[in-house]
């Protein structure tokens, strides 16, 4: 069912207009605070948005009928300069998704309830078992191991690892929230401080203050400081309270969630950009605010997706590196090659943190569990096994191999940070740049937002970019493959990162193009005619 709150020039503030499935309309006016029928004066109308019905100031007042009466149609309405489709059909549609079937709500379901036991089996399986999955696997299927044993053989929740993770957490917002950036008033090239995002589904274009690059390397120096001079805390600290610290992280992950979806309900940071399924486990997942925050600058999305995993990711790696030389008094070869690798990874979101504000994590997905939950829990504990798988089994490479991995490695990142690169430079500039030496080639596209405006875009079909429509994917896929390949073939434990990767970027590949489609409508498809591969020219 629709709604729409339509502003009128005259008359009553607000007026909902809803379509029937059969194409009926019903008026409601909003005079005073109370709902009445009648007539909606469209001649007056300046701007109408799209309210999904449990909207709180819509579906309260709303009566039943009306609301089980209404669809999701839009209204009829056109305009000279645009073709009807992008009109009717893409205003405010281009989001996340409205409608879940019941193959997603069974996914949703099953990974909500699951998620949490998938991170600590891989963890469990190192503590354990050295790694091994088959093997508690085996145990189980034979009785030689039950869920219980394997549970109580588990470290159990202590308040050391809360005092850690609580310090850890506070001291990251302190640095997110009380710091501005000023790395870029002397790091050449590098774009931090206050910049904009990308325009939203309402139409809206939010201010971030980016100070990630800022916060990464204090915390590294603070680090570098303590194993070196102070020593506070031993290096190894992270791995010693590995599991223990898994239960804080969910806990944070869990909280966090929760705490976006009622605050969507009760107080939304951005009203127009709540997305609502009716399906009250789908909008938990998916989350219904586009950017909570908590004041002006708190902003939910860029706070969690970087900081308390992205930043931890190098330390952690470092924690287990530490580990390799108490153990066995050496680091392999394979420890460095994983630290150097996806330290140049998480180096490059830092450098690159405005440039992830025009990122789907950022500029289209709403903040629920998926962002909330993920970035607390399955980014530093399920980015990080091949460290963790190294600890426990450390791989010396030949140097033929650690060559083999190093060039895939830095190819890959290659791959990806120039397509990357050429995408924002093509956007940054409108098109007036050189790619690969030449004016890029690109296909004019137009999209309405929900309030109505009309808005215009370019998809480019020169560099990488004309090569397959994701490209930037393909070089993430060689890096994560890369890492992975660091850990030897004794075990697919190290191995699960690149299948993940692999469902992950699929999944955003369709799941970006069906929304590309739908905001762009017929000038995507002149895009895909143009570029017909999605990551891997020739073959898909
Ligand atoms: P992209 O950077 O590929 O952004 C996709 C968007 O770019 C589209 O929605 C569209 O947005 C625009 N676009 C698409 N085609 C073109 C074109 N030809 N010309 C101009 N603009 C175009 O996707 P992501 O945000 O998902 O990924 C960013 C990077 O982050 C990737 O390199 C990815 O590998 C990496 N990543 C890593 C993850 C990890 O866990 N390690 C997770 C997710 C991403 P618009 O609506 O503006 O037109």
């Amino acid at each position: 069912m629709t709604c729409y709150l339509a502003h009128l020039s005259n008359g009553p503030s607000i007026c909902v207009l809803s379509w029937g499935a059969s194409g009926s309309r019903s008026v409601l006016t909003n005079q005073s605070g109370t709902w009445h029928s009648g007539a909606c004066p469209t001649d007056t109308l300046v701007s109408f948005a799209y309210v999904p019905v449990d909207y709180p100031c819509v579906g309260k007042e709303m009566s039943s009928a009306v609301a089980m009466e209404a669809t999701r149609r839009r209204p009829k309405h056109s305009s000279p300069s645009v073709s009807p489709e992008v009109t009717e059909e893409n205003a405010g549609q281009w989001g996340r998704a409205w409608e879940v079937d019941w193959f997603s709500l069974g996914g949703v379901i099953l990974l909500l309830c699951t998620a949490p036991f998938q991170v600590f089996f891989f963890v469990m399986a190192c503590h354990q078992y050295k790694c091994s999955v088959t093997q508690p696997l085996v145990e189980l299927y034979s009785g030689e191991a039950t869920l219980s044993s394997i549970w109580d053989k588990a470290p159990s929740f202590t308040w050391t690892a809360v005092q850690i993770y609580a310090a850890w957490v506070f001291f990251q917002v302190v640095l997110y929230t009380c710091i501005p950036d000023i790395t870029h008033k002397f790091l050449p090239g590098y774009s931090g401080g206050v910049q904009d995002g990308a325009r939203t589904p309402a139409g809206l274009i939010n201010k971030y203050q980016i100070n990630g690059l800022q916060s990464w390397l204090i915390t590294h120096a603070l680090w570098y400081a303590n194993a070196k001079y102070f020593h506070w805390f031993s290096p190894t600290i992270i791995f010693d309270n590995w599991i223990p610290l898994l239960w804080c992280t969910n806990i944070l992950g869990y909280s966090v969630s929760t705490f976006a979806f009622v605050k969507a309900y009760l107080f939304p940071t951005n009203a127009e950009d709540c997305k609502f399924t009716g399906n009250v486990f789908y909008n938990f997942m998916m989350g219904i605010e586009f950017n909570p925050r908590i004041g002006k600058w708190f902003d939910f999305k860029l706070f969690f997706n970087g900081r308390p995993g992205i930043v931890a990711w190098t330390l952690i790696n470092l924690s287990y590196a530490a580990k390799q030389q108490e153990l066995y008094g050496y680091v392999t070869n394979s420890m460095i090659l994983v630290n150097v690798l996806q330290g140049i990874y998480v180096l490059d979101f830092f450098w690159n943190e405005a440039w992830y504000l025009k990122t789907i994590d950022i500029c289209h997905d709403h903040f629920g569990w998926y962002l909330g939950w993920g970035d607390c829990v399955w980014l530093p504990f399920l980015y990080t096994l091949q460290g963790l798988y190294l600890v426990y089994n450390p791989v010396q490479l030949s140097t033929g191999h650690a060559a083999a991995v190093l060039l895939l490695g830095l190819g890959g990142y290659y791959i990806f940070r120039s397509a990357n690169h050429q995408k924002d430079l093509f956007r940054r500039t409108d098109g007036k740049c050189a790619i690969w030496g030449k004016k890029p080639t690109f296909i004019e596209c137009a999209y309405r937002s929900a309030d109505g405006g009309l808005h215009h875009s370019k998809l480019m079909t020169s560099g990488f970019w004309g090569v397959a429509r994701h490209l930037n994917y393909t070089g993430d896929l060689m890096g994560s493959l890369a890492y992975c390949a660091a850990c030897g073939f004794g075990h697919v434990h190290p191995y699960f990162y690149i299948v993940y990767m692999t469902i992950l970027l699929v999944h955003r590949c369709v799941r970006d193009e069906h929304r590309c489609s739908s905001k762009y409508g017929k000038d995507w498809k002149r895009y895909t005619d143009a570029v017909p591969y999605r990551l891997l020219p020739g073959i898909f």
